[in-house]
């Protein structure tokens, strides 16, 4: 979906003239994009409608309409994937009950060790209770991942009704004093009357503070179906969207959310502990368009009156150096809160929603310093390419600064994100020069 929809917009960024074929033209692009990522047509066809009730090329002068254009879909975008409720909000010092939902091998199991671990990292005592008795080693699974996390867990091995597993569990973890209790069930292949029936007898029984459904990304055009079936048996407030990293099409996302009008909590991004992020619907939807808010982040360094010349002048060239970044995230650093300006970069927003406005963000920024620090002159220097393809200089690095090697290879994503950008905008026929024509 991204690379389709990362294409539809360069060429409105290419395009010259905006007139009313050029906007149907990008539309189709769009359009097709979507179906093609197995977005729900209806969906699809109202996208279409909203977007173009609101681009009344009349009242828009040339100049402005490429902006105009740009912004109607990224705004339609965000709002299919926006339901604007507030995110569930446990509280410490008390019992929040967390039940999942969701069909075998969707990931349930690994999704509850990455919650847990997330809300552990913010200070959580949590637990997980293991309710899936249907599948033999399932018990074995989490005891395994809760375990390496480090994360106490309930199961039984002889007990086979998964009510009373998940009652006990309960039980004693509330009474141990655990604030959040993850109950993880079993699945079913399919979507089965008995897996529904079980799921609403462990919620009767555990009372959920909150029910969330758990959505392979892949599952393309089934999402809805899938989706709607689970809301009815176990109504659920919150999805958790696995596997984005792989080679889904992610339109089924969106179609889950709104055929259930229900938020996306997180998204899965890997199979290990940390590859759970905070769903944010419009860094979301800028990472699928390839862009950050390029021009609010120069607003931003003016304002700040922030020495930005030399990465300014690389920008014109249509480079971006490692350098570049780091300055820049220095100087980011400085503007105070991180949260809001790191949204404005590509690639960053992500991180800093990862993050949370939590306190860790700037420790997690100053760890990306690290980074930096561990790299030589001549390496800052580039584009970051020599660096990727040489693994021995990124595990210097890692080791260096006290990082991962994951660490290090996500920086030097962000930096690739970067140096496309600069390419794109800089040159006599970039983005930037004729910006500036314009004024
Ligand atoms: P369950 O049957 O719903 O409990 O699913 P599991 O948690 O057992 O996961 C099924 C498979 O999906 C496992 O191999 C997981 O490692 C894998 N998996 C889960 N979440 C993700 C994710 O976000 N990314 C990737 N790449 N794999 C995942
Ligand atoms: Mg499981």
């Amino acid at each position: 979906l991204g690379s389709r929809l990362t294409d539809a917009i360069s060429n409105l960024s290419k395009t010259n003239v905006v007139d009313q074929e050029f906007v149907e033209s990008i539309l189709k692009e769009v359009c097709n994009a979507l179906l093609a990522s197995d977005v729900n047509v209806q969906l699809v066809v109202g996208l279409r409608k909203n977007i173009r009730a609101k681009i009344n090329l009349a009242e828009i002068p040339q100049h402005s309409r490429k902006r105009a254009v740009h912004k109607a879909i990224f705004d339609e975008l965000v709002a299919l994937v926006d339901c604007k409720s507030e995110p569930f909000q446990p509280k410490k010092g008390k019992s929040n009950v967390i039940m999942m939902v969701g069909l075998q091998g969707s990931g349930k199991t690994t999704t509850c060790t990455k919650l847990a671990v997330w809300y552990q990292r913010r200070g959580f005592k949590t637990g997980l209770v293991c309710a899936d008795t249907f599948r033999a080693g399932a018990f074995d699974q989490l005891k395994q991942n809760a375990s390496k996390a480090q994360i106490p867990y309930y199961g039984s091995y002889t007990e086979t009704d998964p009510v009373v597993v998940a009652k006990e569990g309960v039980q004693r973890l509330k009474k141990a004093g655990f604030d959040i209790i993850i109950v993880d069930t079993s699945g079913r292949h399919q979507q089965e009357r008995e897996l529904f029936t079980e799921m609403q007898q462990i919620s009767a029984a555990v009372k959920p503070h909150q029910t969330i459904m758990i959505l392979d990304a892949s599952i393309g055009q089934a999402a809805e179906s899938q989706s709607t079936a689970f809301k009815e048996s176990s109504d659920f407030g919150a999805i958790i969207i696995t596997k984005m990293d792989g080679h889904a099409k992610g339109g089924g996302a969106i179609s889950a959310v709104a055929a259930t009008n229900t938020p996306i909590a997180f998204i899965g991004t890997g199979e290990h502990n940390y590859d759970l992020e905070k769903f944010a619907p419009k860094s979301f939807i800028q990472k699928l368009l390839g862009m950050g808010d390029m021009e609010g982040l120069f607003d931003q360094i003016q304002t700040f009156n922030i020495d930005q010349k030399e990465t300014m002048k690389h920008i014109q060239k249509g480079i971006f150096t490692l350098r570049d970044l780091r300055d820049n995230m220095t100087n980011i650093m400085k503007m105070g809160p991180l949260s809001k300006v790191a949204g404005m970069i590509p690639g960053m927003g992500q991180l800093a929603n990862q993050l949370g406005s939590d306190g860790d963000t700037d420790y997690r920024m100053k760890r990306v310093l690290y980074i930096f620090d561990s790299m030589t002159e001549a390496e800052l220097d580039s584009d970051g390419k020599i660096l990727a393809s040489e693994p021995s200089r990124i595990m210097r690095i890692a080791k260096g600064s006290g990082t991962s090697v994951k660490d290090v290879y996500d920086l030097l994503e962000q930096q690739k994100i970067m140096a496309n950008m600069a390419k794109k905008m800089g040159g006599k026929n970039g983005m930037l020069n004729r910006m500036q024509q314009a004024k």
